[in-house]
């Protein structure tokens, strides 16, 4: 267990809690959302805020936290969050 996970906005770089971010994580090299924080894995967050979440999918910034190329239809789910906060 780590008790102090870095939980940094991947856009805004801030640490909140993670109820207010949403968790991508990175497991067997393929990059999912973890909407219940309990898929383990090495993970990277964003915001639940609009701004964050948008200039996360237009610089692709998870590309960066993951050193991969994450998929689009990982970015297309990220905007889905997006419209409905
Ligand atoms: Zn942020």
């Amino acid at each position: 267990m780590h008790l102090k996970q870095s939980r940094r906005c991947v856009a805004c770089r801030q640490s909140k809690l993670q109820n207010e971010m949403i968790r991508l994580t990175k497991i067997n090299n393929q990059i999912l959302i973890d909407e219940k924080n309990k898929l383990g894995g090495r993970g990277a967050y964003v915001c639940k805020n609009d701004d964050c979440i948008k200039l996360a999918i237009k610089k692709k910034l998870f590309n960066r936290a993951f050193k991969m190329n994450v998929d689009n239809s990982i970015y297309d789910q990220l905007g889905v969050y997006e419209q409905n906060n």
